[in-house]
Formats: structure tokens, C-alpha cells, sequence
């Protein structure tokens, strides 16, 4: 086998910016220790998130140009349709600035006091949609992908008996939807097999309840499905995305992620009547239905991501370079969410630096000192995002303590992978200089944004 290459050449180059250990000593302590606060001027290598952050091809760029801004029926919109359709097989296509807003305009309609939503888990935005609604968000992952150590190939399936026992329990009545994440991006990008899929479809089928996916990732994960599960290897990724939409009666998408572009999303569904209350909807948050939150060109854009995200080279390439780093970080004892999902790497900050605290934010500590070393930025995934106060006024932390090394999608070469292997390993050969940090400033919801911190 030989080296898989990025399957695309650069005709356009975006300078990044070299600091000093020195400069970046200061640039931190201004920031109050919390790479949010950065300018991402003063990054090097900017792994905070992929969304939003890909590279745009050669005809996306044209396709900006051939926008067509007609306020009304514009020409992109049908392409942008078509585009959908051709995956999803979904008969209404609903344009969006982005996932949230299809989630919020979803579960306007569908949510509310006294409902509950099961998913495998739902993304933050997600579970923050349905639960503003008064809604309940209910996560079902199967058992084995709560545990980081352990290997197997679809770590973000539904728990399929769970879901049938919670079904039974607060009444079928009482649950608008059912809905899978795919990847599964809060429980480390992890992938749904088509199986999983299917007997979700089944027990919805069985209690008479619609079937959306949250298909941010839908490309990786039917990659993931063509190479692991049995009878999928002669199929085409299209296919694949063809037989997973198949079984779902709705989608909500953010295009940011798969779609390849910075800025999209899109709400797709077979119901006309929930379709026509969506776009009743989306009139009065978004935009007129041939375009949602969106101009013409975005639209193009989308439409011909969505063509390019199926290409199979490109997935293999995608796949590989995560898992590549992944590989890397493993082969030197730096301790991973494994195997690698889609989308990034997860660093699991509690075997990397088990004499921290989950008090003292260790997945904060290693955050600090990649940026501080290499001038990468990556992000906390733990006691600081999901961290709360009891009632005795204790930290009460989550299970795990991530810190996350998110992928743009064709953005960085291998050997920017390679420095950032590099770097993470000499952060981790150095471990025990490391110290906790605690909080001196915090608001009173999503304080990960703008908390400010102070070295231990
Ligand atoms: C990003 C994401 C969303 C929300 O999409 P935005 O475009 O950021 O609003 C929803 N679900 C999942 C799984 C995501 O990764």
C-alpha cells in the first residue's frame, strides 16, 4: 500500500503567522489562559473546530461568482435542491443559515413541555434547541461508546433496547421524533453502523414514530460503514448515504461540516404538512424558502460540496489523516478516545495527566501548553465546558475530561499533522511540569467562552 496523498493540489495559499515561545507567553496571559480569547491571527495551527473551517474548491469559488441573488425561485436554489435531494432522497428541502437554525425551527414545531427527544447524543446545540422548547433531550448511547479505551467499529450506535424500554416508559404519545447523530460528534466522532440505523427504523416503525437524523458528518460516517461493516465494501459512499437517509423520514444538517463550505445548513423531510408549518416558520426567522439564511452563492457552494464530500479519495484521504494522528499519538503512549472517529482526536486528559484534578481542569492545562509550546489551538472538552455547581457549591464534573484536536477539512498537510504529533508528544513527554488552573472569572452560562484562569 503505498502513502495515501491529499488528493488535491493548492493553486491558492493562505500565509500563517510564526510567534515565539515568548510572544505566545504574553499573548496567553492577556487572553487569561483560554485560547478563545485569542486572535486566531496569533495561531499557528488553528485545530479549535472543523466547522466552518474547510477549504473551498476551485468550482465552489467559481460557483460563488455564478450565484444567482434572485430573491425569489434563484437558480442556485434549485441546484442547491437537487443536491439534497440526490442524498437524502427527501422530498422537501429547506435552505438554512446553519444546524441550529434548523433545530430550531424543528423542534419549535415538534418540541415543547412534556416531550422528550431520544438520540444517541444529541450535539449541545441540539439538546439546548429541544430543551428551550421545555422538551426533554434524552441520550441513548450504546454502553461501549462511553468507554474511551475500548476498541470496536461503531462507537456512536443507539442502545436499541434502551430506547425501546424509554419508549414504554413515558409513552409513545409523548415523543414527536426519534433521532440518530451520525457521526457522533459529543461522544468523539464516532460512528453509526447501517444496521443500527435500521433497527432504530424498526422499533419506530413498531411504535409509529418519524426517524430524523442529525447528519452533520453523514459522508464520514458512510465511509466508516463502506470499510467496516459486512456487505458495504462493493457499495459507493453515495449509496450508503442513499440507504442511511433511506430509513429516516427527516434530516437536520449543518453544511459547515460536510457540505464543505463556511457557512449552510439545511432541514430536508417527507411530511408535506410539517414541511409547510417549517417554512410557515422559516419565513419569520430566516428568510424567504428559496433561500433560508442564505445568498445564492452560499447556496452554489453547498450544492457543489456536497457532490465533492462523496468523492471517495477524498474520504479516504479524510479518514486516514485523522487516524494518522491519531496512530502517531498512540505508538507514543499519549493516551487517546480509541479507535480515532471522524473528525478529530480526543486526548483523554485524565490518564494524560492523572495527578490534576478534575477541579484544577487538566484537559485546561493541556490545552495551555500545546498552544504555549507550538502555537496550536485546540479545545477543552470537560470540566470547564461541561462543568456545574452542586448545591454545597462544588465542582460536580462530567465523566470524561477531552481535550479535542478538531481537523478542518482540506486545510492542513500531512506534515502539519506531523509538527502537531511532535508537538503533543514532547507536551506529553513533559507532563509532569504541568500544573492545574482554577477559574478567577466565569459567566453564568457557556462560561468555556470567556472564562479567565489563573495557573495553579
Ligand atoms: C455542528 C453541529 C450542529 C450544529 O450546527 P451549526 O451549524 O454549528 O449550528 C448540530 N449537530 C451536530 C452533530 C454538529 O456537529
Amino acid at each position: 500500500m503505498k502513502t495515501i496523498i491529499e488528493p488535491f493540489r493548492i493553486k491558492s495559499v493562505e500565509p500563517i503567522r510564526f510567534t515565539t515561545k515568548e510572544e505566545r507567553e504574553k499573548i496567553l496571559e492577556d487572553a487569561g489562559h483560554n485560547p478563545f480569547l485569542i486572535h486566531a491571527d496569533d495561531v499557528l495551527i488553528d485545530l479549535l473546530t472543523d466547522s466552518g473551517t474547510s477549504a473551498m474548491s476551485a468550482s465552489q469559488w467559481a460557483g460563488v461568482m455564478e450565484g444567482d441573488e434572485s430573491y425569489a425561485g434563484s437558480k442556485s436554489f434549485y441546484k442547491f435542491e437537487s443536491a439534497v435531494k440526490k442524498i437524502t432522497g427527501h422530498e422537501f428541502i429547506i435552505p438554512t443559515h446553519q444546524g441550529r437554525a434548523s433545530e430550531k425551527i424543528l423542534f419549535t414545531i415538534l418540541g415543547g413541555q412534556g416531550k422528550f427527544i431520544p438520540n444517541n447524543t444529541h450535539f449541545d446545540t441540539t439538546r439546548a434547541n429541544v430543551e428551550f422548547t421545555g422538551a426533554e433531550a434524552v441520550d441513548l448511547l450504546n454502553e461501549i461508546g462511553k468507554k474511551p479505551e475500548v476498541k470496536a467499529d461503531f462507537k456512536g450506535n443507539m442502545d436499541i433496547e434502551k430506547l425501546e424500554e424509554f419508549i414504554n416508559n413515558v409513552g409513545k404519545e409523548n415523543i414527536p421524533l426519534v433521532m440518530i447523530t451520525v457521526t457522533n460528534n459529543s461522544g468523539g466522532g464516532q460512528p453509526v453502523s447501517m444496521q443500527n440505523i435500521k433497527d432504530v427504523r424498526a422499533v419506530c416503525n413498531k411504535y409509529n414514530l418519524p426517524l430524523f437524523l442529525d447528519a452533520c458528518r453523514f459522508a464520514e460516517n458512510a465511509y466508516f460503514i463502506k470499510k467496516r461493516e459486512n456487505g458495504y465494501d462493493e457499495k459507493s459512499v453515495l449509496e450508503i448515504c442513499q440507504e442511511m437517509f433511506s430509513y429516516a423520514d427527516g434530516a437536520t444538517m449543518s453544511a459547515k461540516k460536510d457540505a464543505l463550505v463556511n457557512i449552510g445548513g439545511f432541514l430536508s423531510l417527507n411530511n408535506e404538512e410539517l414541511a409547510t408549518q417549517c417554512r410557515n416558520l422559516l419565513i419569520v426567522t430566516e428568510g424567504f424558502p428559496t433561500y433560508g439564511g442564505l445568498s445564492g452563492r452560499d447556496l452554489e457552494a453547498v450544492a457543489r460540496g456536497l457532490e465533492e464530500v462523496v468523492d471517495e479519495h477524498y474520504l479516504q484521504y479524510r479518514i486516514r489523516s485523522t487516524e494518522y494522528l491519531g496512530e502517531k499519538l498512540v505508538n507514543a503512549g499519549v493516551p487517546i478516545i480509541e479507535p480515532p472517529g471522524g473528525h478529530a482526536i480526543y486526548i483523554d486528559a485524565k490518564r494524560f495527566l492523572p495527578n490534576v484534578q478534575p477541579h484544577e481542569y487538566p484537559g485546561q492545562a493541556i490545552v495551555c501548553e500545546l498552544y504555549l509550546e507550538g502555537g496550536i489551538r485546540s479545545v477543552e472538552i470537560g470540566s470547564v465546558m461541561f462543568g456545574k455547581y452542586g448545591k454545597d457549591g462544588k465542582l460536580v464534573s462530567p465523566n470524561m475530561e477531552l481535550v479535542r484536536l478538531a481537523i478542518p477539512r482540506r486545510v492542513y498537510t500531512q506534515s502539519h499533522i506531523d509538527y502537531v504529533a511532535e508537538v503533543v508528544i514532547d507536551v506529553f513527554n513533559n507532563r509532569e511540569k504541568l500544573k492545574g488552573y482554577k477559574i478567577i472569572y466565569e459567566a453564568p452560562m457557556l462560561r468555556h467562552f470567556t472564562a479567565k484562569f489563573q495557573k495553579l
